[in-house]
């Protein structure tokens, strides 16, 4: 059997034929995994990972967010030295100090946040972003503790505070410590608010858990990228507690936002400039 064929990739969608099949496309090409398109990977890159077809948006890493965020893709980044230790001494499938070690490796990050000071169209901004290949991006007592430090040179400098969330929820491994993660940082956003410092929110895709629970839904705006999963508990949880069938769409940003949980729904490429005119809305 071949490895290869000479055909074209198709360039208009549609279920690929027989012998489209062995294109090799991983390497210029993608197929795009809501249309089934297949899209040349530089445009949908010069598009902030969003299909240039369907504008279906694709998960990105917390890196990558900061890169497209800050001017330049230029930040200073804080308090990558923490790490976390195993207070419960966790074992699950595995011991946790081992699943941290693994999740290290694999995504050279030492925890599921990223916090860093830059500009953002040349106003001094604090960004967090969540990394979900770190353990789901759930939030333990690092991620709760860098996050709170963001909050407090937020507050110390009186710039604005942005944290975009894609996250599972709590940590498991870290169980009540994971859980009061939720106070530290709704009591540290409340002083934000007392102080008077915009604070914005970005919901991705997915958003769930302890963190929609706490800090995701606490912004002055609370915004998301399209057609993201944000919810608390899952469908078929809730679906057996309350005994009713769910409406369509249920738990998608769009949803959401016909709903008053969310301010505004907005699309990848115009992210970075909604959030800085939306804080001079703020800071006239
Ligand atoms: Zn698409």
């Amino acid at each position: 059997m071949a490895w290869f064929t000479r055909q074209k990739p198709s360039l208009e969608g549609g279920p690929p034929t027989e012998g489209e099949k062995n294109v090799r496309t991983e390497g210029l090409w993608q197929k795009c995994e809501a249309c089934g398109q297949i899209i040349w990977r530089k445009a949908v890159e010069e598009n902030l990972n969003v299909c240039p077809k369907c504008e279906h948006h694709f998960r990105i890493g917390a890196a990558e967010r900061l890169q497209q965020l800050f001017d330049d893709g230029r930040y200073e980044e804080h308090d990558g030295g923490l790490l976390s230790s195993d207070p419960l001494h966790f074992v699950d499938s595995k011991p946790y100090p081992q699943r941290l070690e693994e999740m290290r490796l694999a995504t050279s990050l030492p925890d599921a946040v990223i916090c860093g000071s830059g500009t953002l169209n040349g106003r001094p901004v604090e960004i967090c972003a969540l990394e979900l290949k770190f353990i789901g991006g759930s939030m333990g007592a690092v991620v709760g503790e860098k996050i709170t430090r963001a909050i407090e040179r937020s507050l110390a400098a009186r710039t604005p505070l942005i944290i975009v969330s894609a996250s599972g929820g709590a940590r498991m491994q870290e169980g009540t410590i994971s859980l009061m993660q939720l106070a530290k940082l709704s009591a540290a956003l409340m002083r934000l608010d007392e102080a008077g410092v915009p604070y914005i929110s970005v919901l991705t895709d997915p958003t769930t858990g302890g963190v929609t629970a706490s800090f995701a839904m606490l912004g002055d705006l609370n915004i998301a990228e399209p057609r993201a999963l944000i919810g608390f508990a899952g469908p078929r949880v809730i679906e057996q507690t309350i005994r009713q069938k769910l409406p369509e769409g249920f738990q998608t940003s769009e949803f959401l936002l016909d709903h008053g949980f969310l301010d505004a729904v907005v699309k990848r490429p115009d992210l970075k400039n909604y959030i800085s005119n939306t804080l001079s809305l703020f800071l006239a």
